[in-house]
């Protein structure tokens, strides 16, 4: 099948949701695809940060593999190795108390939710203390609850009524602490806000906030989602941040291409489910977890010091560029803010003619390039974009 084709095939049995680019993405190569026409191009995506080592690599094919090859899928009645492996590693690497498996980042926040919710509930003795403060701007997932802690009006159509118990506060401390009530459980933000234009947050509003937090035993919610699993130059961002959070999201990178989400419970949340508060039937799919496992054994600080490196490289030579007014991100989480003449949709479809791939972020170009791109790979992508914003 050509492209037109398989775009024929889509628009005629696909629910119109995805305001998809024009190629149709066939096979690749670490950080390079080839499309259904042959056509090759540069992917600094990552498809939205999930192929942490790019396409087609072999330690993750064969972690995968290997697992198929034993058993696909267990359910949750029965102990898997590959789960508690990962469960054990994610808990090295954040120190975590302990992990309950999903298969996405909505998943995952769903999860996190409800341990809030059952934190208060179990402390606070009633049901009231249920409410939770997201940060304007902020991208939480598609579920209804999700969708509610979403801070951004546009999602806020259509699908009401909408759950009760959220509150959205402008990305300062002095807001957030104007919202706290005796009826807030937690505090919930991405500590660089991905979907709404790779804004990273303010170090001090951060650390400010998860001592006010401390205080008044209002849980944090860090959703990693995006940022996680090596992205920012460390395995999670908060370590950047030197925060604690209560409870951490993630997903995205996390399965190296496979679908899953993880959410993480430390000190104070880690003994608030029991049995039968929260269940999945494919969560920590034994496949999912297998894939997970190979990518998280190989965040070393080696390679936690080449995304950043490469992070910085990519910055530098961007904010060179005559079109762009600025760059913001840390690691591999790339912002670019451009000077206006074209939109973020308009680049990135350039760039796609022209053999690179790039997301948009609200008015930004946002980049997730895999985390083992190349120097090569990186060059010849920043000399494709170099071109467009010329
Ligand atoms: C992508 C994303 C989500 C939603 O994840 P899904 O896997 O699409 O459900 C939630 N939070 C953040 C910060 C994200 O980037």
């Amino acid at each position: 099948m050509n492209f037109q084709d398989v775009k024929n095939k889509d628009t005629q049995f696909i629910a119109p949701t995805y305001n998809r680019f024009a190629v149709a993405i066939s096979k690749g190569v670490g950080s390079t695809f080839t499309d259904v026409e042959g056509k090759k191009y540069i992917d600094f995506t990552s498809g939205i940060g999930v192929n942490a080592f790019g396409v087609n690599d072999e330690i993750w094919k064969n972690a995968v593999i290997e697992q198929i090859d034993s058993v696909q899928h267990a359910c949750n009645l029965y102990y898997t190795l590959p789960q508690v492996r990962l469960a054990e590693l994610l808990c090295e690497k954040s120190g975590a108390k302990k992990v309950f498996f999903g298969n996405s980042g909505a998943e995952a926040n769903e999860c996190a939710i409800k341990v809030a919710r059952k934190y208060s509930a179990l402390k606070y003795g009633d049901e009231k203390r249920y409410e939770i403060i997201t940060l304007k701007n902020s991208f939480h997932g598609r579920t209804l609850a999700t969708l509610t802690a979403t801070g951004q009006d546009n999602f806020h159509k259509y699908f009401g009524p909408f759950l009760e118990g959220f509150v959205y506060a402008e990305p300062n401390f002095e807001s957030v602490k104007e919202r706290v009530t005796d009826k807030t459980c937690a505090v919930m933000l991405e500590l660089i806000q991905g979907e709404s234009g790779v804004n990273v947050l303010d170090k001090n509003f951060v650390t400010d906030l998860e001592k006010y937090c401390k205080e008044k035993d209002v849980l944090l919610i860090v959703d990693e989602v995006q940022t996680g699993n090596g992205r920012t130059g460390s395995v999670y961002a908060f370590q950047n941040f030197e925060i604690q959070p209560d409870i951490l999201t993630t997903a995205k990178g996390l399965g190296g291409g496979l679908p899953i989400g993880a959410c993480l419970l430390f000190d104070k949340t880690e003994t608030v489910f029991s049995f039968g508060d929260h269940g999945t039937t494919y969560g920590g799919n034994p496949v999912a977890c297998a894939g997970a496992v190979s990518v998280i054994e190989r965040l070393t600080d080696e390679l936690m010091e080449e995304v950043r490196q490469k992070g910085e490289y990519i910055r530098k030579k961007i904010a060179e560029f005559p079109a762009v007014e600025s760059v913001d991100g840390m690691g591999l989480m790339i912002g670019i803010k451009l000077k206006g003449e074209k939109t973020s949709r308009e680049v990135a479809e350039e760039c796609l003619k022209n053999g690179l791939l790039v997301l948009t972020a609200h008015e930004k170009v946002r980049l997730l390039p895999p985390l083992n791109i190349t120097k090569r790979e990186i060059d010849e992508g920043l000399k494709v974009l170099e071109g467009v914003l010329k």
